[in-house]
């Protein structure tokens, strides 16, 4: 979700965690890519097949003639699928069903003040109080955190190239 708004400050620095309670099957358009990719495999299971018939690599009892024709026949049949699914895809005419979510539910805690609420995609977003007295105090409090990170991590860099010079 782009920009949440923590409804105890107002800041936009807000964790979240989704987690998907409810899906609906839906005709979702199918992609030029993976039209693709489909026309790809039928291609080349077809052409696999038929030119084992035609070739007479099987184990099949029939002709050599009844042979090549089902071979040719194969590929005739899978011929409009393999060429318009990909027409069709970029036309936006292709379409497949998928499972998308339905229901939400988001975990969100305001980096900010420490507030923590859920809301889930069937109800009115919270009513959001700005309170910049808060963003303040958190934004400080974040700097702070940053700076004591740094501090330990230069620390910890500091301590290791001591360690590699007693080792000399
Ligand atoms: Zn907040």
């Amino acid at each position: 979700m782009a920009q949440v708004q923590c409804p105890n400050c107002g800041g936009f620095k807000v964790h979240e965690e989704k987690q998907v309670i409810a899906t609906e099957r839906r005709q979702i358009p199918l992609s030029v890519g993976e039209a693709l990719q489909g026309s790809l495999i039928v291609a080349c299971i077809v052409g696999c097949v038929s030119l084992a018939l035609i070739l007479g690599l099987t184990s099949v009892e029939i002709g050599g003639f009844a042979r090549v024709v089902i071979g040719v026949g194969l590929v005739l049949l899978a011929l409009p699928f393999i060429v318009l699914a990909p027409i069709r895809a970029a036309q936006g005419k292709a379409t497949i069903a998928r499972d998308v979510p339905s229901l939400v539910k988001y975990d969100f805690h305001c980096q900010i003040c420490g507030y923590s609420w859920t809301w889930r995609t069937d109800e009115p977003p919270p009513v959001v109080n700005v309170r910049p007295d808060l963003i303040a105090k958190g934004a400080k409090k974040l700097k702070d955190d940053e700076r004591r990170r740094q501090e330990q991590q230069e620390q910890a860099a500091a301590l290791w190239y001591l360690q590699q010079q007693q080792k000399k």
